[in-house]
């Protein structure tokens, strides 16, 4: 299996976090989101020990939250001593909601508005990543109005293609995202924001992409910035005390996925930093990183029901499920790959090709092309896509007024909580006047 939560039980059944996944469906229905709080912990900790081991006691994982961002979410991550990114006021009063102590908070997001910036600083948030001059400016101005000195980073391109999908790359020249070192405009933003009296610069920030496996692209994307740092340090004697690599390791969602060990990765990259810091004769500055998808991504999966199964001789075959496009966009959006499975038939041969297809008004409504499943498939099974903690929940809409699907957390081999309820009708029409 994709990973070590998915097992096949006795009976046939998909068993996810050692729970039966045809149970799940029945009892709390579908569509359903199940986190496995187990891994999400587990993910966390060889973040946290490889980090510690291999940069030093005060390197921190930050769990970048937008990949799913729900108030239990929060709770684990104060639990596991995880700092957070995140990119909006919503977010920010979802980890307050949560208890979160917002001075672990990184901010980031291309274009804060004002309200965003002066939300952050009402609530006392650690650092704002800085996208760019305009920000900075407005940042200068809000703290200046307080009278406080807040402390950011500044998000630069440092050049890199991750060789990812175009959507989810960021880190090129030619992105929305920071400050391109290769144009100069990283520097005059360095120099501008030292100039400001009401910022605090504490180092710099990059993130090249999202589902990144390329051998070396953290280390390069290291090693650009701590020349950088270098340069900075020579031009105008400014040493940057943080460096933050941004989020992005691969997961596996289908079976030809490689798999990536996250301590032999960040070691790798411990090792390109400390042989950069001596060639540029400057101290190692405090690592960040910031994964997301590889915290909870492998934490999730999504149970449907399967609806009609319809045979177009010649051409294609479809198996509808009650969910789609509103819970799980991914496959319309960039056409990602899920390994899908029916659940209560894990004992059949897969030997008839489908299409996995949402109930959504929306030709594009497809959750996979191509998969094999049992020929016996049909309306009641229960279809199981895998790998869906990241980036699905946090991505859902009502499109078509489908109410939004509950959050349900296994842990301990047994146990299961509703985290985030399904929403009602009345939820759908509740700002409705
Ligand atoms: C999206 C994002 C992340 C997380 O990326 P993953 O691929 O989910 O690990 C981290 N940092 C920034 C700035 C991001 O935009």
């Amino acid at each position: 299996m994709i990973c070590d939560n998915i097992t096949v039980g006795q009976n046939g059944h998909l068993y996810f976090a050692g729970q039966d996944t045809v149970e799940l469906a029945k009892q709390y229905g579908t569509p359903l989101y199940l986190m496995d709080e187990d891994k999400i912990r587990e993910s966390c900790r060889v973040y946290t020990a490889a980090f510690k081991k291999h940069f030093g006691e005060n390197a921190r994982p930050l769990y970048a939250s937008k990949a799913n961002c729900f108030k239990r979410i929060y709770e684990i991550m104060r639990e596991e001593n995880m700092g957070i990114d995140v990119v909006s006021s919503g977010e920010m009063y979802t980890a307050i909601q949560a208890g979160y102590d917002l001075s672990h908070a990184y901010f980031h997001s291309n274009n804060k508005t004002d309200a965003d910036i002066a939300y952050g600083m009402d609530n006392n948030i650690g650092y704002f990543v800085a996208d760019n001059v305009e920000e900075i400016k407005a940042i200068e101005a809000e703290a200046a109005r307080r009278g406080i000195r807040q402390k950011v980073l500044l998000r630069l391109t440092p050049g890199i293609d991750p060789h990812t999908y175009e959507a989810i790359a960021t880190g090129k020249v030619d992105s929305k995202f920071g400050s391109a070192i290769e144009t100069g405009q990283a520097e005059e933003i360095t120099v501008f924001t030292l100039a400001q009296p009401h910022v605090e610069l504490m180092g710099f920030h990059c993130h090249v992409g999202s589902q990144v496996f390329g051998e070396d692209i953290f280390e390069r994307a290291a090693v650009v910035m701590l020349e950088f740092i270098a340069d900075m340090k020579n031009k105008h004697g400014y040493m940057a005390p943080q460096l933050d690599l941004g989020g992005g390791y691969g997961v596996r969602y289908v079976e030809s996925d490689p798999y990536l060990d996250v301590d032999t990765k960040v070691g790798q990259v411990a090792a390109a930093i400390k042989e950069a810091c001596a060639r540029l004769n400057i101290e190692m500055p405090e690592i960040h990183m910031e994964p997301g998808r590889s915290i909870v991504a492998a934490a999730g999966m999504t149970l449907y029901t399967c609806g009609t199964v319809k045979k177009i001789p010649g051409y294609k075959n479809y198996v509808s499920i009650d969910g789609g496009m509103p819970d799980n966009p991914r496959f319309a959006l960039y056409g990602s790959k899920y390994t899908c499975l029916v659940a209560n038939k894990m004992n059949e041969e897969c030997d008839f090709v489908a299409s996995i297809v949402g109930r959504c008004c929306e030709s594009g409504d497809i959750i996979q092309e191509g998969v094999s499943v049992p020929s016996s498939v049909g309306r009641g099974d229960t279809v199981a896509v895998c790998t869906t903690g990241a980036y699905n929940y946090s991505m859902a809409s009502n499109y078509n007024r489908l109410p939004r699907a509950p959050i349900v957390m296994l842990r301990g081999g047994n146990e299961s909580y509703v985290a985030v309820r399904r929403e009602s009708f009345a939820d759908l029409c509740m700002n409705d006047l």
